[in-house]
């Protein structure tokens, strides 16, 4: 294509609200243009290509491992979501209307029911199981905060799979095989990524793995092991049993006045023992459907930080969110002073597995200026949950080495789901002794929109993007230094159209501009090469300049098309 005809609107600015590379690039190229700074954008036309590429890398695979593309409708009947018991559930993300008749619609943020819904209609038997579709389409979520460009949208472009199966290993085959078809995506895409063990949320159900692309702008903490596999998001990470070489302080049980001391770090000062042996307690309020909540104490142990979503699947709550001390005071709770045994009537406590048969323990008394010494959960049964937060250097579960942090960025997620979906939707099939059982389900997505972000985080410079092969919105651009000169001019046609017919797909820069200004909109654009046709070409050379690292070669005008040959 001819640059003077595409729409590119390339340009200096970059947007207010952007601080990550991706989303300065992307906007700055004319991939994408931001629609009410909302969390909306439109693709412009190379935008649109790029997103165009990663599609079909995503759908080729998907259908090379036997998956079949569905389109389903965007916009959903609520009735679905009701049956489901996610109406309630889902929160302000999803967007919910009402049509001309009163009828309540929503628009898809994930497409579980609808997917259940056209199976329930046409599977009956097992003979019509496995079965795996997918499609590839928008979906919207109203996002408290949309951020980052393409990375935290509203709307975005998602590629949403579900397998159907008649039992458990059946579907554990599919979850394999839908890991190892996302490994070929990321892998062809160019990426530097890492598979890791994920939360599954309020759903429950084990088996949960997202495809984190590493970039220090990812909002993902991650936690890895660098002398084995292992690798989990921070929600979802756990280390091996903690030991600690500090002695536990010998007391009897009693109240110890501490006047005003609040915070562990004085807590640890002034009883001079290990965080260790003191006992954090947090204060939540968690909330249910309905508009129901209760407050909850989550206590840990001092050297450890309480991990949010952990803590809100253990309470099986929607979300989780703080109290202000005044709150806490009215019902009789004092920030600094809090405890996990004697407690208010109605407050629920939920205490971490570390303190599980744990003695020689301080704690607040829930009395002001007042702990508790000498305190043992021996033989108390209570809810135990795991609530802490895994922290670089704590140990590997698999190999004992130790564990650190890295960030990375959600492209894909893979989860089996059991019969979380088909129970309640009444998806069953018969089986082999005409009994009717519920399908067994796994589902696969990928935010094809995001990876245009993920891609640009990883594959970028101080001058612009840097696209991978097979994202690239061209193979080639071939660069006409100044385009008043015929001879230039000539030879950028007859490569051009030589290359095109070779089936590569090649961006002419024919316009009327000034090289250097030409050039800097090549590094903003980032296509893998260019082909540079100036003041060498009395010598019979041209410029071949790689994008990544910006190096450049002189090659022989008849040599062109088979060094192009080569590297695209
Ligand atoms: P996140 O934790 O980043 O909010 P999620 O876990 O809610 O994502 P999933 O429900 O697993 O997302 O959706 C599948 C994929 O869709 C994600 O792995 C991610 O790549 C993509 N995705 C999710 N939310 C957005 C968004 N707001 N904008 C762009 N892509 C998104
Ligand atoms: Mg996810």
């Amino acid at each position: 294509m001819r640059f003077s005809k595409l729409l590119i609107p390339t340009t200096k600015e970059t947007p207010n609200d952007a601080t990550l590379a991706s989303h300065i690039y992307l906007v700055r190229g004319g991939f994408i243009q931001s629609v009410g700074g909302s969390g909306l954008y439109n693709f412009l036309p190379l935008g649109k290509k790029v997103l165009d590429k990663v599609h079909s890398v995503v759908k080729e695979e998907l259908d090379r491992a036997g998956c079949q593309e569905v389109s389903l409708s965007f916009v959903t009947p609520a009735a679905l979501w009701q049956e489901s018991g996610r109406f309630e559930k889902y929160g302000k993300e999803l967007l919910r209307f009402k049509d001309r008749k009163e009828n309540d619609f929503i628009l898809g943020p994930t497409h579980e029911e609808m997917m259940v819904n056209l199976v329930r209609q046409t599977v009956q038997s097992y003979k019509q199981l496995p079965l795996n579709l997918y499609q590839i389409n928008l979906k919207f979520r109203d996002e408290i905060r949309p951020r980052f460009g393409l990375m935290r949208g509203r709307e975005f472009l998602m590629k949403d799979g579900y397998s159907f199966h008649s039992s458990t290993e059946d579907m554990q085959r599919e979850f394999a095989l839908m890991e190892a078809t996302y490994k070929k995506i990321f892998t062809r895409l160019g990426l530097e990524f890492r598979v890791v063990e994920a939360d599954s949320g309020a759903i429950g159900g084990s088996g949960s793995k997202e495809f984190m692309v590493l970039a220090e702008s990812g909002e993902d903490t991650i936690v890895v092991c660098d002398a084995c596999e292992y690798g989990a998001n921070i929600e979802a990470a756990v280390r091996k049993e903690k030991e600690c070489e500090a002695e536990a302080p010998e007391a009897n049980f009693s109240r110890f006045y501490t006047p005003d001391v609040k915070t562990i770090e004085a807590l640890s000062e002034y009883f001079r023992v290990d965080p260790y042996y003191l006992v954090k307690t947090v204060a939540k309020r968690a909330l249910y459907d309905e508009g129901r909540s209760e407050i909850v104490l989550f206590a840990l142990r001092g050297s450890d930080e309480l991990q949010e979503v952990k803590a809100c699947n253990a309470v099986d709550a929607n979300d989780l969110v703080d109290i202000t001390e005044d709150e806490l005071a009215e019902i009789g709770l004092i920030a600094g002073f809090m405890g996990p045994t004697v407690i208010p009537e109605g407050v629920r406590v939920v205490l971490d597995d570390t303190l599980k048969d744990a003695s020689s323990l301080i704690c607040g008394a829930n009395e002001k200026d007042y702990h508790l010494v000498g305190v043992s959960f021996a033989g108390i049964e209570a809810e135990y949950f795991d609530l802490a937060a895994v922290q670089e250097g704590d140990l590997c579960p698999y190999c004992s080495k130790p564990l650190r942090y890295t960030k990375g960025i959600e492209a894909g997620h893979i989860f089996q789901l059991g019969t979380r979906y088909s129970e309640p939707l009444g998806a069953t099939f018969l089986d082999e002794n005409g009994k009717a059982q519920p399908m067994v389900m796994g589902t696969y997505g990928i935010g094809v929109s995001r990876l245009l972000a993920a891609i640009i985080e990883q594959h970028h410079d101080e001058k612009g993007c840097i696209w991978t092969k097979e994202s690239a919105p061209f193979d080639l651009q071939i660069i006409v230094s100044n385009i008043k000169d015929e001879e230039q001019k000539m030879l950028g046609e007859t490569l051009y159209e030589k290359l095109k017919a070779q089936g590569k797909d090649v961006l002419l820069d024919d316009r009327k501009e000034r090289f250097g200004f030409k050039m800097k909109d090549y590094e903003l654009l980032g296509i893998p090469y260019a082909i540079v046709i100036g003041k060498k070409l009395q010598d019979g050379l041209v410029e071949l300049i790689c994008r990544e690292g910006l190096h450049t070669e002189d090659i022989l005008i008849d040599a062109v098309i088979d060094v192009v040959n080569q590297k695209v």
